[in-house]
């Protein structure tokens, strides 16, 4: 990491970004909706191309000067809809959230209706929470998942039939099983709703071939850049081609401003990347990790939602310890693992107490943690939960996952 010209000018921020450097090398990174970019990938991202304005879209600027702008940005899309097999992509959305809110500007008009999963079962906050524009806008039923962590599907039905939504969403923010593209599209197409799936989460394992693909499906596909996909932080949108006019005026004048071109960069450097053979055995190792991690803390007593995972993530279920993931997280950094307090579908708690916490493989699967590693953090879990007032305990646990960091190195050249 070459950080020359950062410490002659604000020697703060320098220490800063190395101090931070440190952090993600010296511990273990759970958290599910983090990942670990590649350096190519970073170097683009801090590039000349953050000086450039690009209103607009490839070869139709509101600016001159774009001839290379223009070059990357059709790469990008390109790359995009090669690897979800999509008709169209725009990849100007800042993040996923923007992504999102860009689908219901082309489809809705405020007061439309919207089905979506509820953010305490697992959906995201912008897919229709009361604190979101997404929920203040818009008329928003929501479905959940049963007491095995599955979506009902026949519940997604008869709340359509119900509700007559417009605009139906499937994909969450912390669910850990394969989701049935093909039985949503079914619904909407019962109840003449468009079908958006959110793969904010899952698109490394789409791209990685080990989750079913929503292309053919969903009318619109949004996701994040930055989680399994493992690209800079940013969004996506694809769609069928007939809808490609309002979704690009959606995002632009819509929505955003100009796009971040060096970002825009990134992600075609990491749509590269996840188009290759690699990508793929990276892919069913992180299903193969979590796996592993869901295992061991089964083994070690601990409860999961829905029992095994089938992706990359899970929802360690606290309520029979009579903890709380908000301590139980906050331990869980005292012994070098990073990871966020969650709720379990009918929690007892309040979301900023919560009984659970949410583990996901990308990250550690990305500096190269193995099914012996993840067995390994599975028991320094279950041991910090099981002596969280034994600080002999917790200083030894510290020491065993210190102990993998350096077993598996991260950014070991910079
Ligand atoms: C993370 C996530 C988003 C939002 O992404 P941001 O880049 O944080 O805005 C949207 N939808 C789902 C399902 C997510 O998990």
């Amino acid at each position: 990491m070459n950080l020359e010209n950062v410490k002659r000018v604000d020697p703060d921020v320098a220490m800063y970004i190395e101090k931070e450097l440190e952090r993600q090398q010296s511990t273990i990174e759970l958290i599910a909706s983090e990942n670990f970019t590649s350096e190519a990938v970073m170097e683009t991202c801090g590039s000349v191309l953050t000086n450039k304005y690009a209103e607009g879209k490839p070869n139709k600027r509101y600016y001159n000067g774009c001839e290379q702008i223009d070059k990357i940005e059709s790469l990008a899309q390109k790359r995009a809809c090669e690897l979800f097999g999509m008709d169209h992509a725009n990849v100007q959305p800042h993040s996923g959230a923007q992504a999102n809110m860009a689908v219901f500007m082309a489809v809705l008009k405020p007061g439309d209706r919207v089905l979506s999963m509820d953010l305490s079962n697992g959906g995201h906050l912008s897919h229709g929470s009361p604190v979101n524009f997404s929920g203040l806008y818009f008329d928003v039923k929501s479905y959940g998942v049963d007491s095995e962590g599955n979506i009902d599907y026949d519940n997604v039905r008869s709340m359509a039939l119900e509700h007559k939504p417009k605009l139906i969403i499937c994909g969450a923010s912390n669910y850990s099983k394969i989701i049935d593209f093909k039985k949503f599209r079914e619904i909407a197409d019962e109840v003449g709703a468009y079908l958006l799936a959110d793969i904010a989460h899952i698109a490394g394992l789409i791209a990685g071939g080990v989750h079913p693909s929503p292309a053919g499906y969903a009318h619109f596909v949004t996701t994040t850049t930055h989680k399994t996909l493992r690209g800079p932080r940013g969004g996506i949108i694809m769609c069928d081609e007939e809808f490609a006019q309002i979704i690009d005026k959606a995002v632009f004048p819509g929505m955003q401003g100009g796009p971040l071109e060096h970002i825009i960069a990134g992600k075609a450097v990491a749509l590269l990347e996840a188009s290759k053979p690699e990508f793929k055995v990276y892919a069913q190792n992180i299903v193969k990790n979590a796996k592993a991690l869901a295992q061991g803390l089964l083994d070690n007593g601990m409860d999961i939602v829905g029992g095994m995972t089938e992706n990359h993530l899970m929802t360690l279920d606290l309520r029979k310890t009579g903890k709380t993931g908000k301590d139980m997280a906050n331990l869980l950094e005292v012994v070098g693992i990073t990871a966020n307090k969650n709720t379990v579908p009918n929690d007892p708690q309040s979301p900023f107490v919560t009984s659970g916490i949410r583990l996901g493989a990308a990250a550690a699967t990305t500096r190269g943690f193995d099914e012996n590693a993840m067995r390994e953090v599975a028991r320094i879990i279950s041991e910090a939960i099981k002596n969280s007032e034994n600080q002999e305990v917790l200083n030894k646990l510290k020491e065993d996952s210190l102990a993998l960091c350096k077993k598996f190195p991260l950014y070991s050249n910079m």
